[in-house]
């Protein structure tokens, strides 16, 4: 993904990601994820029992038995 598309999305911190994703790691590692609230977490799976956002630090959230929707998609149902 290029800088300008990781910049324009929506939801804070952005650029850190986009930084720690595309910088040597002796330099990204550097640079933390947001303290606060992203706005617009995007998940990806953290340990086996967890997901992180990948923007900020309080996107944190434990993850049901398989088959489990997740909140967001339960509130539809
Ligand atoms: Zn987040």
């Amino acid at each position: 993904m290029i800088a300008g598309a990781m910049i324009e999305s929506s939801g804070r911190y952005r650029l850190r990601t986009w930084l720690r994703r595309n910088l040597p790691s002796i330099v990204s590692a550097r640079i933390p994820k947001g303290p606060k609230d992203c706005g617009n977490h995007e998940w990806y799976r953290q340990d086996a029992d967890h997901d992180a956002c990948y923007h900020c630090v309080t996107g944190r959230r434990r993850r049901g038995p398989v088959g489990t929707p997740s909140p967001r998609i339960a509130e539809r149902l």
